[in-house]
């Protein structure tokens, strides 16, 4: 399969090269040249597979080009390999528990996949070693730290904001040792991250390492997240609610609901998307108004989502030849504020003994205001409501118990070093790697 660009002024890209390079060098984003339909056949008994035979039959269809069966099977398999249950919240509304991966959120799946691709490739071709350099303001560095780490022929470094990610969050990347390098920024995200993509375009530094990103620009951390769609309907159908689904996903920049309309685009028979933003609804505006004008961020309690130029737009825009019309015909769009997410939770909660994280609160809200009588809603928990601990606790008035997998990484202790936001800090230290 080839990739080509978003902004069309590059074409004809390897997956190898899709996936190393991250952004293509017109700054658009890669898309396969086709997407495959998946036979009836697939459908008809799609309810008596396994999570990972699914998978493996949704990635066959996307990489299987390029990839022999057999290591495919094997990424595949590495990936997925804790389960996305499907559980019934209330009425027609069903949650889609994304969070039983390392790092308790579903970046887990992209960042899994991602690490294991490009590791493959990298010893196929004996090619020197990949630095992934990845901005985070919490939850991204850790699902790829955990999913790269060990991966040979790859080192990670992770930049982040001084004291402005939550406690839980950095000992999730900076306990890790091995190939994963904390980089602790004196600075705020944007920082970070102009840190990083100033790397990328300097001349020197690319001359002498192998840079690349791991956000969900990538192909390989984007595309594997439609995985889940496919199981979600799987278990729908178990339990024969599979008629008129809705899907409907807290939405940040845009690259788990990108991978959903992939999934539907492959003939997975979902109904309709929405898409679940906190008060950063630069989405929700362009449904309105066919305009789309980025705005920067607004810190938000579902702080996964203060995006204000959802990077994955490009990709809907080209997935719907840029037609307003039928991106809102598919689409819809909501927009809660904290007040609404907070209060959304605690009656969930109180209501139903179901508890949301703030991100999840947004999708399960939606359903809740948008849904029909003869319509059934999944929609995607993509984080454990511990990983928002203080948040969630002080919402609900009530202790939350932390995940045993959560305590370790609490338990370990934490290596970073220290740097300025100056560009030349970082490239002297990058030259000397
Ligand atoms: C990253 C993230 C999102 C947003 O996902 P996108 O693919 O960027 O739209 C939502 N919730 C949580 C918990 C996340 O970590």
């Amino acid at each position: 399969m080839k990739y080509y660009s978003t902004n069309k002024k590059v074409s004809g890209v390897s997956l190898k090269d899709a996936v190393v390079k991250g952004l293509a060098e017109d700054k658009g984003l890669f898309m396969p040249d086709s997407i495959k339909t998946l036979p009836q056949s697939f459908f008809d008994t799609i309810e008596t597979l396994s999570f990972q035979e699914i998978a493996y039959t949704v990635a066959d269809a996307f990489f299987g080009e390029d990839v022999e069966a057999e290591a495919l099977k094997k990424i595949v398999y590495e990936t997925l390999n804790f389960d996305v249950p499907l559980v019934h919240v209330d009425d027609n509304i069903y949650s889609l528990e994304l969070y039983h991966g390392p790092t308790l959120a579903f970046k887990d799946v992209g960042g899994r996949f991602m690490s294991r691709l490009l590791g493959y490739f990298i010893k196929k071709q004996n090619d020197t070693k990949v630095n992934v350099l990845v901005a985070t303001s919490g939850d991204t560095g850790s699902a790829v730290a955990n999913g790269f780490l060990g991966v040979e022929g790859i080192h990670v470094y992770v930049l982040y904001p001084k004291g402005l990610v939550s406690p839980i969050q950095e000992c999730q990347f900076t306990t890790l040792g091995q190939n994963i390098t904390a980089l602790e920024v004196d600075g705020t995200f944007d920082d970070c991250q102009a840190l990083v993509k100033s790397a990328f375009m300097d001349e020197e530094l690319n001359a002498k390492l192998k840079l690349t990103s791991a956000n969900s620009i990538n192909v390989a951390r984007f595309l594997p997240q439609s995985f889940y769609y496919f199981y979600a309907y799987a278990q729908l159908k178990k339990s024969d609610r599979a008629d008129n689904v809705v899907m409907c996903v807290p939405s940040g920049n845009f690259g788990n609901i990108t991978a959903g309309l992939f999934a539907k685009r492959m003939g997975l028979p979902v109904k309709r998307f929405i898409a679940a933003n906190n008060l950063n609804d630069i989405f929700l505006q362009y449904l309105q108004t066919g305009k789309y004008t980025p705005r920067p961020s607004i810190s938000t309690i579902a702080n996964a989502m203060d995006v204000g130029d959802p990077s994955n737009f490009a990709r809907v825009l080209d997935l719907y030849s840029g037609s307003h019309v039928s991106i809102a015909s598919e689409i819809s769009g909501v927009s809660y504020n904290d007040e609404q997410i907070a209060e959304t939770l605690r009656t969930c909660y109180k209501e139903t003994g179901y508890l949301l994280d703030p991100h999840g609160a947004c999708g399960y809200q939606a359903l809740k205001d948008r849904l029909t009588e003869n319509e059934t809603g999944v929609f995607m928990e993509t984080a454990h409501p511990a990983k928002f601990l203080e948040t969630v606790e002080t919402i609900i008035g009530e202790k939350v118990e932390i995940p045993m997998r959560l305590q370790e990484f609490m338990k370990g202790e934490k290596k970073s070093l220290a740097l300025s936001s100056d560009f030349e800090v970082f490239k002297r230290y990058l030259m000397t790697i």
